[in-house]
């Protein structure tokens, strides 16, 4: 399949002003680059945010309408209709996907949204391989690559979604043995495949084989994804998300190249850069080597101790009024928010209890941790949201020399990110991972619903430390508890 900027020379010829279409063509893909690039700094401040998500989605407008009007133009009217059919139903998905995913769904979401990349890149270059053979070797070694990183995008990020929908029958299958001996022969074979590809598509001795091995390129490709996702879990999904992420830029820059469209190159090309850099800063978050992620050399560990043995006779329950009490005169509170906060919508009580809080001369801050709610960001948008000011918003390196001069630490829905035992059992899924210090505080509050894990699945020490104190309760309605014991106190 011919890309929209490789049209055949006599149609290019069509100008508009005077101009050629593919020159006007060329310089708006051109302002949609830019405007990509604007749109991912933006991104990289909260105040910016909003504004970056716009100019990126203005530059991929004027990519799509730039696209349609070329198409237009040269008359190319089935491939035109079936582009604007495709991205009407894709757009009505996306719109219902966007308005009925709850914000605890997000990471689901970006999770498909990967794989989906993935399988369109691997249904493009498999669309150009089924119509004609690449002229030259780079746009044959770009088949190659699209096949192979969109099907481990597409299957890994299927298997991550579900790992984070947390069926419980994937840790079974993550207890097989010999998985790594598994991912090396099929990584091995995937590349040798890749290689005959290009090799075949040069020589041209048996162009009908060319298909064939594309279509098993594929699947080896996709078994691949799934034995490299499989054994991952606790501490180590947040890395893999951001390499699928970034896997799914690739996949998309080599799918330029095979139809020769640069914006897609451009595009692609920041996503997978952006993607390998949010993995390396998760890695060193976590504590994780990157090439181990890139190998998939990562593994979900295995013990865990039993919750009884951790818990029997050692948990101590509250009450709002006994918090209440324990945080008049406190001089520096920290509150540590985690996923649980997300799912209560805890936000605005929380806001609430820092102003009667600070109204009161105790110093209230935020402890976040770069993993915290199961998606990066996640707390600092709940917090925005709730017009908390950002400056109180402390990360991990900053806050935990503080925990020690800390009167209460209240931890609300976190539950993995304050498990000392990362730091003490070497075989747990999250050992390693760097946690908030909130043992070092003089009083913990955990405010939970139950004593059941986190996403790692593993008991949790800190709840029968000393200086813990339960509050079992939904997060929202335990803040708001806690406001009214302290205004009433
Ligand atoms: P956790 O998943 O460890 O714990 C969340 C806790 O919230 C649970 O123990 C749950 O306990 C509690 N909770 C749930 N609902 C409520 C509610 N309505 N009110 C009060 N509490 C509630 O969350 P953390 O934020 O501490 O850790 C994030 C985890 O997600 C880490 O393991 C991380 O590796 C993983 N992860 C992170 C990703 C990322 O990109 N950041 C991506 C994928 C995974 P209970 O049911 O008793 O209430």
């Amino acid at each position: 399949m011919p890309g929209v900027s490789s049209l055949p020379v006599a149609v290019s010829a069509v100008r508009f002003s005077g101009v050629s279409i593919d020159t006007w063509c060329n310089l708006a893909y051109l302002v949609a680059s830019v405007l990509f690039i604007l749109g991912l700094k933006g991104l990289g401040h909260p105040k910016r945010a909003v504004r970056g998500n716009w100019l990126g989605a203005l530059g991929m407008a004027l990519a799509i309408g730039v696209t349609l009007w070329k198409l237009y133009t040269y008359n190319r009217m089935p491939l035109f209709w079936a582009v604007l059919v495709g991205m009407g139903v894709g757009s009505l998905v996306g719109w219902l996907l966007a308005v009925r995913v709850k914000m605890t769904g997000m990471p689901q979401m970006v999770a498909l949204l990967n794989g989906f990349g993935g399988l369109a890149s691997v249904l493009v270059a498999g669309a150009d391989v089924a119509t004609s053979l690449q002229p030259s070797l780079q746009g044959n070694i770009a088949v190659a690559l699209s096949g192979l990183i969109g099907a481990v995008t597409f299957t890994g990020s299927v298997l991550a979604y579900a790992k984070l929908e947390e069926y419980k029958f994937l840790k079974k299958l993550a207890a097989l043995p010999g998985k790594q001996v598994f991912n090396v022969v099929c990584g091995a074979v995937a590349i040798a495949l890749s290689v005959w590809l290009v090799v075949e598509s040069q020589t041209r001795d048996h162009p009908e084989q060319y298909d064939y091995i594309y279509t098993i390129l594929c699947v080896v490709s996709a078994v691949l994804g799934v034995g490299l996702v499989l054994p991952i879990g606790g501490a180590d999904m947040p890395v893999v998300i951001a390499l699928l992420n970034s896997y799914s830029g690739l996949a998309a820059a080599a799918t330029g190249f095979v139809i020769d469209n640069d914006v897609l190159i451009i595009a692609g090309a920041l996503v997978g850069a952006s993607g390998i850099i949010l993995t390396q800063i998760m890695c060193k978050a976590m504590n994780r080597s990157l090439m181990n992620v890139l190998l998939g050399l990562m593994d979900s560990g295995g013990s865990a101790a039993d919750a009884d043995s951790v818990y029997a006779g050692k948990i101590k329950s509250t009450t709002a009024d006994e918090i209440a009490m324990i945080c008049d005169g406190a001089r520096r509170v920290v509150i540590v928010p985690g996923y649980g906060l997300a799912v209560a919508q805890a936000q605005h009580a929380v806001r609430e209890l820092t102003s009667v809080l600070e109204a009161r001369g105790t110093e209230v801050l935020f402890a976040i941790h770069p993993v915290a709610g199961r998606m990066p960001g996640h707390m600092n948008v709940l917090l925005a949201e709730a017009e908390i000011p950002y400056d109180k918003l402390k990360e991990m390196d900053e806050i935990n020399p503080q925990f020690a001069e800390t009167d209460v630490a209240i931890v609300i829905g976190a539950n993995d990110v304050v498990n000392p035992v990362a730091r003490i059992d070497p075989k747990s899924p999250i050992a390693g991972m760097p946690i908030l210090d909130v043992d070092k505080a003089r009083t913990v509050i955990m405010v939970k619903r139950s004593l059941s894990p986190g996403f790692a699945g593993i008991p949790n020490p800190l709840f029968a430390a000393d200086n813990c104190l339960m509050y079992f309760a939904d997060g929202k309605q335990a803040v708001l508890d806690i406001v009214t014991a302290i205004k009433s106190g």
